[in-house]
C-alpha cells in the first residue's frame, strides 16, 4: 500500500570501473553488495578495456562497465552506499586521484536530479567527456536523458566519439 511517506523508486545509472585484480569478479561482487543494499539492479553493460586517460606513466589498463537500476532513497543516501561498497572491495578511502583502484563507481544520472554539493554532482560532472563511461552505458541505457543538457546517452556518445576508437571489447555477456 503506498504512504505519503513512501520512497518512490528512481532510475538511476551507475559507471563501474576498476584497473587492479580480475575486474569481472570484483563487479559482480560490486553487484551483489548493491542489491544486498537495496540497488535493484536492472541491466548490466559490457566489460570494456580502455586506456588510462590522464593518469602517470605504467597505471594499469582500465576495464569498465555500467549498470542500471532502481533505488529508494536520496542520491547522498546512494553515494554513501556506492563508496563503502568501494572500500569494502580493497579501495583504500584516502585513495588518490588517477591512483590505481580495484573499483571505482560513478553516480552517473539520478532519475531528474540535478545537483552541485561539495560531496556530490549530478549528473557526474564528466561523464559526458569519457567514452569509457557512454560506451558501456549506451549498451543498456542509449535514450536516457541526462537531465541537466536533455540529450540523450547515444546522442553524447555520438558527438564526441572520435573517428576510431582506441579501445576494444574485452568481453560481453
Ligand atoms: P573518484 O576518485 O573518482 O571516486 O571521486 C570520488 C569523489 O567524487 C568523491 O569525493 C565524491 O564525493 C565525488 N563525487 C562528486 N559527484 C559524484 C558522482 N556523481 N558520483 C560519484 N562521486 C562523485
Amino acid at each position: 500500500m503506498n504512504t505519503l511517506n513512501q520512497k518512490s523508486a528512481v532510475s538511476v545509472a551507475l559507471a563501474l570501473g576498476s584497473n587492479i585484480g580480475d575486474a569481472e569478479q570484483i563487479f559482480l561482487q560490486a553487484q551483489k553488495l548493491l542489491t544486498a543494499r537495496g540497488f535493484a539492479i536492472e541491466k548490466y553493460a559490457s566489460i570494456i578495456k580502455t586506456a588510462p586517460v590522464n593518469c602517470p606513466a605504467g597505471t594499469p589498463d582500465f576495464a569498465n562497465s555500467a549498470l542500471t537500476g532502481t533505488f529508494c532513497g536520496t542520491p547522498e543516501e546512494l553515494l554513501q552506499i556506492t563508496q563503502s561498497i568501494e572500500v569494502q572491495l580493497g579501495r583504500s578511502a584516502d585513495h588518490g586521484f588517477h591512483t590505481p583502484r580495484t573499483l571505482d563507481i560513478d553516480v552517473i544520472i539520478f532519475g531528474n536530479t540535478v545537483m552541485d554539493s561539495p560531496r556530490l554532482t549530478l549528473p557526474h560532472p564528466r561523464a559526458k567527456e569519457r567514452l569509457f563511461v557512454l560506451e558501456p552505458l549506451k549498451e543498456i541505457a542509449a535514450e536516457w536523458i541526462f537531465p541537466d543538457t536533455g540529450e540523450s546517452v547515444s546522442e553524447v556518445f555520438r558527438r564526441i566519439r572520435p573517428a576510431s576508437l582506441h579501445y576494444a571489447v574485452a568481453s560481453g555477456r
